[in-house]
């Protein structure tokens, strides 16, 4: 495990399942902010979800759902995705991986995929959203990265749920440029909150 993923993985426990953030509210920041932050995918109820109107989830792969390393889903993973379905919740995994790599991790398929998304720009996600007929105010987005899926998902004004990343190696640029910068992003959004959300 490195040491940002340690970080990220006690980072969590600080933060409200909700962050009542919303996108855009303060300029770039609210850009990069989740609405919702959690230690892995299983930490997201389907149930609440649903609650708040949301009818599909666009998710990313590598460190979200799978280490980046490996192709076999963890059985809780695959198990929260099946319960995702069960509550009538689409699925469809967003991913800047290759479609050779989606093809190649049992038990996914079946789930409808955006590959080589090229992940903030908007069109995989508009991508996905047309695919299963769902409109942004009924979708969310869920990836362990901020620059990618959380930037990405808030530009379009979806409901975007961060989780800390999987252990497992990371591609060189994300560990080099991007987990850098989102150590101070999430530094900026734990002092928002400890200012009861204030800018
Ligand atoms: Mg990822």
């Amino acid at each position: 495990m490195t040491n940002d993923q340690r970080k990220r993985e006690s980072s969590p426990g600080l933060v409200p399942p909700s962050l009542g953030l919303q996108p855009g509210s303060s300029g770039l920041w609210g850009l990069l902010f989740p609405k919702m932050y959690v230690p892995s995918v299983v930490h997201i109820d389907p149930d609440e979800l649903r609650a708040m109107g949301i009818r599909c989830v666009l998710f990313d792969l590598d460190n979200t759902v799978v280490p980046r390393d490996k192709i076999d889903l963890q059985p809780e993973v695959a198990g929260w995705i099946r319960s995702l379905r069960e509550k009538g919740i689409k699925a469809c995994v967003v991913s800047n991986n290759g479609p050779d790599r989606i093809r190649r991790i049992s038990g996914m398929e079946d789930i409808p995929s955006v590959c080589r998304a090229v992940k903030p720009l908007k069109n995989p996600f508009r991508k996905a959203m047309r695919m299963l007929g769902v409109a942004p105010e009924e979708t969310a987005v869920v990836g362990d990265q901020i620059f990618t899926d959380i930037l990405g998902g808030n530009r379009l004004g979806l409901y975007t749920i961060l989780v800390s990343p999987m252990p497992g190696k990371e591609y060189w640029a994300t560990e080099l440029i991007n987990r850098r910068l989102e150590r101070l992003v999430l530094k900026r959004m734990k002092g928002k909150l400890n200012r009861g959300g204030q800018p």
